[in-house]
């Protein structure tokens, strides 16, 4: 049997986080059993589903590297096979035509409510015969009445349901279009699918969603219902808690394997160990120990994890990332230095991926004004005559100089013995003039990844700018 997993979204807002662990899982436990994995648009809800909601789960599972093994499945292009299933299980008598007006089923709800029973429908056109051949009809399955329905969760463990609490349900409305539980089922079957690992807002559609399975002859899949993500103020996590659309997290510069780490451990864990990269993810996730209580968000460790991510990854990768931010903030990243010695050169004070952008504008674009009070401190006139000094000791380091860092703090070590100043007294001005700033990596990294000719030109502008 080979492992089969699918990530189900409904395309009717943006793809959050509480979906993107789901994703995660399933994309792990595939990858883990050498199985396949599966996108499936679920986008039967005509008028909630959006080509905004499906440009960005495409965008976010892209963005996390949860690739799909085929392409996606939208389900408005199987409304075909669904009519020919709920056919099927007419066909059959696992279903039948259920002609109740709306008006009836209302008068059965409030009467039910009243006895203060939950609502359900009462099968009255369950053993029908006659077809009235104009009035509209609903197709419903036939559930079995007796008996009960056992989920072995994989997370949960069993869940029993009995039958008599689960009512004919709807499977194709009086138009023919199929409901929400139907397709879930027929594609499930079509796409033997093995696991289905999900949010556990959906443990109730479970058992029947296995019933109609077992109508139609097939072996209903594993289950593991992923409990939910909560706030820090125990309630379902949502938009009040701070950012939960993946791909703000993109934009706000979290490295994806930082949101996949801090996802896997929000109900997993392996031992006490924090940080994870994906090949080692694959290796060692176990659906069966995810918890089966719900997990609380903090975002403050995912920005945590995303410094370990941005220190640890490889150059290139981080790299890779932070070429969307610039692309984003529109600087040109030819203009200067390659990203990946830049990330070596930012990686250890930088919190996110666009706070190192930001951060590193200078290298690439000529700055308007010097920081006011970095340029007040440090570019004054007594800065004017070292920085003079020092042009012309670094004018006059040859190109093997420029590419060492220890040629380049040592022309600045000597220009500052010569003058009598300590390093950092000529160090800061220095900067200042080069960054426009008071931050920047260590002096001899800045100068080197921003080379000779901006350093030459800056410091002649800062020299110019004390002058004047
Ligand atoms: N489309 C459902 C949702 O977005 C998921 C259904 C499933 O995984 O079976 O909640």
């Amino acid at each position: 049997m080979t492992v089969c997993t699918r990530f189900a979204p409904s395309p009717t807002g943006y793809l959050h986080i509480g979906g993107a662990r789901t994703a995660l899982y399933s994309w792990l436990y595939a990858r883990q059993q050498k199985g396949r994995f599966i996108l499936r648009i679920e986008d039967t809800d005509r008028e909630r589903s959006t080509d905004e909601a499906i440009d960005a789960i495409f965008q976010g599972m892209k963005w996390l590297g949860l690739e799909a093994d085929a392409q996606p499945v939208f389900q408005t292009q199987r409304f075909d096979r669904y009519r020919e299933v709920a056919d099927q299980l007419l066909a059959e008598g696992h279903a039948y035509r259920c002609y109740c007006t709306k008006e009836r089923l209302e008068a059965l709800r409030e009467a039910r409510i009243k006895m203060k029973r939950k609502p359900r429908y009462d099968g009255h056109c369950r053993d029908r015969d006659d077809h009235p051949s104009d009035a509209p009809f609903v197709v419903r399955f036939r559930n079995p009445l007796e008996g009960e329905v056992v989920v072995s969760d994989l997370i949960r463990g069993p869940v029993t349901f009995q039958n008599e609490e689960l009512d004919d349900l709807i499977i194709a409305r009086s138009d023919g279009t199929p409901t929400y539980n139907f397709t879930v089922v027929v594609d499930d079957w079509d796409m033997h699918v093995t696991h289905v690992i999900r949010g556990d807002d959906h443990l109730n559609n479970t058992p029947r969603q296995m019933n109609i399975l077992q109508a139609l002859g097939a072996t209903p899949p594993i289950y593991a219902h992923v409990p939910m993500i909560l706030g820090e103020d125990g309630k379902r996590l949502s938009k009040r808690h701070g950012a939960v659309s993946v791909l703000q997290y993109r934009d706000e510069g979290y490295m994806p394997e930082a949101l996949l780490n801090y996802l896997v451990r929000l109900g997993w864990s392996h031992g006490d160990q924090e940080v994870f990269h994906c090949d080692e993810l694959i290796e060692l996730f176990d659906l069966k120990q995810v918890s089966r209580s719900a997990a609380v968000f903090n975002p403050k460790k995912l920005l945590w994890l995303n410094e370990v991510h941005i220190k640890e990854s490889a150059p290139a990768k981080v790299a890779e990332q932070l070429q969307w931010h610039f692309d984003s903030l529109g600087i040109d990243a030819s203009a200067g230095p390659s990203l990946v010695d830049l990330v070596i050169a930012q990686r250890e004070r930088a919190k996110t991926l666009k706070e190192m952008a930001e951060s590193s504008r200078f290298f690439y674009e000529e700055f308007e004004k010097y920081d006011a009070k970095a340029a007040r401190k440090n570019l004054t006139d007594a800065a004017w005559p070292a920085l003079t000094a020092l042009r012309e000791a670094l004018a006059a380091l040859d190109d093997n100089g420029w590419a060492s860092d220890e040629r380049l703090h040592e022309t600045v070590e000597k220009a500052a013995e010569r003058l009598a100043l300590g390093f950092g007294k000529l160090a800061q001005p220095l900067r200042v003039a080069v960054t426009g700033g008071s931050v920047s990596p260590s002096i001899n990294v800045t100068l080197r990844l921003l080379g000779k000719t901006k350093v030459l030109a800056r410091l002649d502008r800062a020299i110019a700018s004390i002058a004047s």
